[in-house]
């Protein structure tokens, strides 16, 4: 154990699941976020648990310990509550890894307001409602790590991906605002922006469409969440303690976006 906490949202799979699996590792106590919300079934947030505490025990297996922390960080309260749980659970909020993310694909013209609403709630205002929340621990100690999941279409825009595209530009200002505000409590803040990972998010895509994309990738294979993890973890290490405000590609070497 290295004596460090880190909080990631959205790691009971995908992404997510691989960060918190890397800080574990890295001998890291993990608080693993997963949606639970009174609007869901019961039976979604059943599986979202199950899903949650397998990723606890991997993060056991690994070495070290960690918390579940059930809620949909979308919701101002919910976050909020879950940032204050986590730092009266372990103590202290090291690292703040905000990757929760979703994304449903439209044309401008019909994406409705309760869609746009929907993207941009849960992919940037939640990221806006956890780092508030957890900067208020991190100011007391002097020392802390924010980590914005972004996406490279966050930076080029993309067809199809209107609400999508701008919920991940608007993580770049709040990154780039953040870093300035509090670079000197002891807090750097920084922006990852992932090519194609292979996740659930993308695992829609049919051969056609990867071989387009790898075609445009130049190291030539899509990205792994590992990859992203690595990357994440570099950022949280004292190595990295001079850079703030910066934004990351995972993208190996992505042309088109
Ligand atoms: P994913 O496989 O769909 O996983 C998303 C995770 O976020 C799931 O655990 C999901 O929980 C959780 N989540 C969604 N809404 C939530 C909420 N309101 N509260 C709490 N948790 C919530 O996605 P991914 O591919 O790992 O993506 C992770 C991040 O990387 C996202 O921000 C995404 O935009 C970004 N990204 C991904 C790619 C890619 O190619 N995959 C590329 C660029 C950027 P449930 O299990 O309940 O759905």
């Amino acid at each position: 154990m290295n004596g460090k906490t880190v909080l990631v949202t959205g790691s009971s799979r995908g992404i997510g699941r691989a960060i918190a699996l890397q800080f574990a590792r890295e001998g890291y106590r993990v608080a693993v976020n997963y949606y639970d919300s009174p609007d869901a079934l019961p039976e979604t947030n059943q599986a979202n648990l199950q899903q949650a505490e397998d990723v606890l025990q991997e993060i056991e297996a690994a070495g070290s310990n960690g918390m579940l922390v059930g809620a949909d960080v979308s919701k101002p309260v919910a976050a909020q509550s879950m940032v204050d749980k986590v730092a009266k659970e372990f103590g202290q909020i090291d690292v703040l890894v905000n990757n929760v993310g979703i994304n449903k694909d439209q044309l401008l013209l019909r994406i409705s307001d309760a869609e746009w609403e929907d993207i941009i709630s849960t992919n940037l205002s939640s990221a806006f409602y956890c780092s508030r929340a957890a900067v208020k621990y991190m100011m007391k100690k002097r020392y802390g790590r924010i980590i914005n999941i972004s996406s490279v279409v966050g930076i080029g825009g993309n067809a199809g991906q209107v609400h999508y595209a701008a919920s991940k530009s608007g993580l770049l200002g709040l990154t780039f605002s953040i870093a300035k505000e509090y670079g000197a409590r002891g807090i750097t803040a920084n922006v990852i922006a992932p090519g194609f990972i292979q996740s659930d998010m993308t695992a829609g895509f049919t051969e056609e469409q990867k071989a387009k994309m790898l075609s445009g990738i130049a190291v030539g294979r899509l990205g792994t969440p590992e990859d992203v993890a690595n990357a994440a973890a570099f950022l949280a290490s004292p190595g990295a303690s001079y850079i703030s405000g910066q934004l990351i590609r995972v993208d190996g070497c992505l042309s088109s976006l």
